[in-house]
This record gives structure tokens, C-alpha cells and sequence, in this order.
């Protein structure tokens, strides 16, 4: 009996992202960074469907979206009111995500039917996908784990990418919302915050993925950009896709509000 990747159609590899997605506004805003994802969208290939691993999806255990028709979850509050009016009409990718389910070994990862689409993945993909007509899924993070074990589950995850699956993980490389300036989006970038961003991108073009997931030994800088893993973990997902000799490059860097880093990045 064919697995349920191996029905799927092969492809050419897709590439792999990481997405800083920033506050909710982004979705609405028409800034240098919303803009660089529409550009992004006209010159990535066209993928059979597309995965995001959210930073707003914390579970136990670890699961996808197997729906064909997921749900847009306004998951913030206090914003205006014409944030909860959006819709992400795209199918669901129920084949994909099982597909999903299957290629995962060191854990268990399951289908569920009570989440959606949450604004990681809706409000970055209205910018690249506008038009809403490529099959989306969702991967949880399974909060009460160790880095390590994100990124050890995130390289099972390869043979989706030969599957015509874009792995999206969206998020934000720092992310300090007690620091952050709320009132001034274009506010300079805190010293602390370009430290850590750029330390990352030396350890990310070093290939130095060890201490990027032991980031706690990065001293004072890591513990400000990263006071909780939730934003921070999807990147590691999308470095563990890296392939030997694969390319990596930054489709967007910026801050927003002093203390989020709007940093994109694309591999392969
Ligand atoms: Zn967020």
C-alpha cells in the first residue's frame, strides 16, 4: 500500500521560509515590508500547497490542520475593527497535512479539526498569495519541549518540500513586546535587538545551527530578543530544512517598533 507522500505529485524542491510577521497591522499596512512579501510572491515558484508553522498555534502534542476549508481565526484583541472583517478564503491541504503526519517519525503528530488558519499565516500570505488559491495547512509547536527537539522534528519534514509543499515558518527572529514601542512602528531598533539580529545572521550564514537552538548561551542580547521561544522557534524549523550547500539568503530585514525584528529569510 503507497504511503500517502507517495501518492502525492513529486516536484522540483521548494524553497523554505521564514517570515517575521510582526503585529496584525501588517496585514492592512502598505510599508516596505508588506510590500517586499508581494514581491516575494511574484518570484517565488508556485507551490501545490503550503505549510506554515505558527508561533500562535502552541499546543501539546504536535499537530496540523487536515480541514479543506480552514477557518480564519482572529486570534488578537483591541485592534480595529476592520482586522476581524478579514477572510483567507484559500482551501485547506487535507492530503498534504496527512502526508505530514507520516513523514514525522520521532514524534507523533496528529490531524486536528478545532484550529484554522491563525494571523501567522493569513496576514503575511494576503501580502504573498493574494489571491487565496493555494492549499494551506498549519503545524502546531509543541510548547512544553526543547528547542532541540523542534529542530530535530523540523528535518523529517524535507521530503514535503520534493512534494511541491512550502514550509513557511512565521514568527520573528527578536521579539520583545514589554520593550516594544507601540506607538511609532518606524521607531530606530533598540541596541540590544540589532546585536541579536545581527549575531544571528552571522551564525545563520556560518551554518552555526548549534547555537542558534542553544540561543540561551547567547547571553544578555538572546534573553532580550527572545524573553519566550514562541516567535523564535519557527525559524529553526525552516534552518533545519537547510540542505548541504543550499543557499540562504534575507528576502527582508527591518525592525518594527524598536523591538521586533521584521527579518525574512529563504532557503534553497
Ligand atoms: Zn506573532
Amino acid at each position: 500500500m503507497p504511503s500517502i507522500l507517495d501518492r502525492l505529485p513529486t516536484s522540483a524542491r521548494m524553497p523554505a521560509l521564514f517570515v517575521g510577521h510582526g503585529s496584525p497591522m501588517n496585514v492592512v499596512l502598505d510599508n516596505d515590508f508588506t510590500r517586499s512579501l508581494a514581491r516575494w510572491g511574484q518570484v517565488l515558484p508556485r507551490p501545490q500547497a503550503i505549510m506554515v508553522v505558527s508561533a500562535h498555534w502552541l499546543t501539546e502534542g504536535t499537530w496540523v490542520t487536515c480541514m479543506a476549508q480552514p477557518e480564519t481565526i482572529h486570534d488578537f484583541y483591541g485592534f480595529p475593527e476592520a482586522l476581524y472583517a478579514i477572510r483567507y478564503p484559500c482551501p485547506g491541504a487535507p492530503q498534504h497535512a496527512r502526508a505530514a503526519t507520516e513523514v514525522v517519525r520521532r514524534a507523533k503528530v496528529a490531524c486536528s479539526d478545532d484550529w484554522g488558519l491563525d494571523h501567522a499565516s493569513w496576514a503575511i500570505l494576503k501580502h504573498i498569495y493574494p489571491r487565496a488559491d493555494i492549499p494551506v495547512f498549519e503545524l502546531s509547536l509543541d510548547y512544553g519541549r526543547p528547542a532541540e527537539y523542534h529542530y530535530a522534528l523540523a528535518a523529517e519534514l524535507a521530503p514535503l518540500r520534493e512534494r511541491g509543499v512550502l514550509i513557511i515558518g512565521s514568527g520573528n527572529l527578536v521579539h520583545n513586546l514589554r520593550l516594544a514601542d507601540f506607538r511609532n512602528v518606524d521607531a530606530p531598533p533598540s541596541d540590544w535587538a540589532l546585536a541579536f539580529d545581527q549575531q544571528a545572521v552571522r551564525l545563520m550564514d556560518a551554518h552555526d545551527h548549534d547555537a542558534l537552538v542553544h540561543y540561551e548561551r547567547l547571553g544578555r542580547e538572546a534573553a532580550l530578543a527572545i524573553p519566550t521561544n514562541d516567535h523564535y522557534l519557527p525559524l529553526l524549523y525552516v534552518l533545519a530544512l537547510r540542505e548541504q550547500g543550499e543557499p540562504l539568503r534575507y528576502a527582508y530585514e527591518g525592525f518594527q517598533h524598536a523591538s521586533i525584528s521584521m527579518r525574512c529569510v529563504q532557503i534553497g
